[in-house]
């Protein structure tokens, strides 16, 4: 049989569960998944590997109308992933009422000109005759290509999707080496675990406030030397992070090197620091920097510059 190798793009609302679904299909963590909404603010690609297959999935931010510079960016970075895509996927959570988000993102996705699957996630979440009725919803509102009903939580329905796109993906030769399982860059994903845990320890005010930028990423022969600040936008934030006596941005640490010495397979030592920059979310320049492509465009320039 023909290698089949092609781009998937997962779109959707916010907590729709892209992030969860590219992870289960990946078998490994590349994104951040988070009971909080909007916390995958970069497209972040996530390599699927079979014996007779290579899908390069890319998980998005949510769909949602932009508010601030960082929701513009992030909004941007959706647009980007339809970029040479064979398909494009619409997720939505079943277990909530169809509304005007699901609208506003149906609308968005008639931009794509291939074909467009439904996903109907948590379906572990809702009994089964309340789908008929959504799928019918949703057909009179667009035609889909296909339509099919998952968890990505638990993997039902999802190995009938992946065999369903491979009906549709093009024979080609794989796009990235058959043991890598992500393209993100090792600091971004670095800064992505500090911050998910840095979510996971908070309140609900705080989980949007939070920004991380890796001030250092140095590799010696027996240790990965990361040092990351986090950027919260007021004292009472940066009080919450750190906790009592530096306990919670303990917590966090450990939490962090711990995942990411699994996954990128190297012992750690990692160091946190907690910023205050109030109203960041409005600051372009911050914002820039938070964006990897962007972050990735300047290390080169700076290594062109070093070695011309
Ligand atoms: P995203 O914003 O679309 O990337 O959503 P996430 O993947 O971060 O998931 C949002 C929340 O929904 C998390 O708490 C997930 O654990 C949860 N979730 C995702 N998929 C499922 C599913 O199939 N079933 C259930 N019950 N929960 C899910
Ligand atoms: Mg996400």
């Amino acid at each position: 049989m023909a290698f089949k190798s092609g781009f998937v793009a997962i779109v959707g609302r916010p907590n729709a569960g892209k992030s969860t679904l590219v992870n289960t299909l990946v078998g490994q963590k590349v994104a951040i998944v988070s009971p909080k909404p909007q916390t995958t603010r970069n497209r972040i690609q996530g390599i699927l590997n079979r014996e007779d297959a290579q899908i390069v999935l890319i998980d998005t931010p949510g769909i949602h109308q932009p508010k601030n510079v960082l929701s513009r960016m992030m909004m941007d970075e959706l647009q980007h992933a339809l970029e040479g895509i064979d398909i494009l996927c619409l997720i939505a959570d079943a277990s909530v009422d169809y509304g005007p988000g699901d609208r506003f993102s149906i609308e968005w996705i008639k931009r794509f000109h291939g074909p467009v699957y439904l996903l109907l996630n948590k379906v572990d979440r809702i009994a089964k005759h309340l789908l008929l009725p959504l799928i019918e919803r949703y057909n009179k509102e667009f035609a889909f290509a296909e339509i099919f009903p998952i968890s990505a939580l638990t993997g039902a329905g999802c190995l009938d999707l992946v065999n369903s796109w491979l009906t549709r993906l093009p024979e080609a030769p794989p796009h990235f080496p058959l043991d890598q399982f992500t393209d993100q860059p090792e600091r971004f994903l670095a800064a992505e675990v500090v911050r998910e845990k840095a979510i996971l320890q908070t309140r609900d005010e705080v989980p949007h406030a939070i920004a991380v930028l890796i001030d250092n990423f140095e590799e010696t022969p027996k240790l990965l030397r990361i040092r990351a600040t986090i950027y919260v936008e007021r004292e009472g934030q940066k009080g919450i992070l750190i906790g009592k006596s530096g306990e919670a941005i303990k917590k966090i640490g450990t939490a962090a090197r711990k995942e990411l010495e699994f996954v990128l397979g190297a012992k750690i030592f990692l160091e946190l620091f907690v910023k205050v920059q109030s109203n960041w979310r409005q600051n372009s320049t911050l914002v820039r920097q938070l964006d990897w492509h962007r972050q990735l465009e300047q290390l080169a320039q700076y290594q062109e510059a070093e070695e011309g």
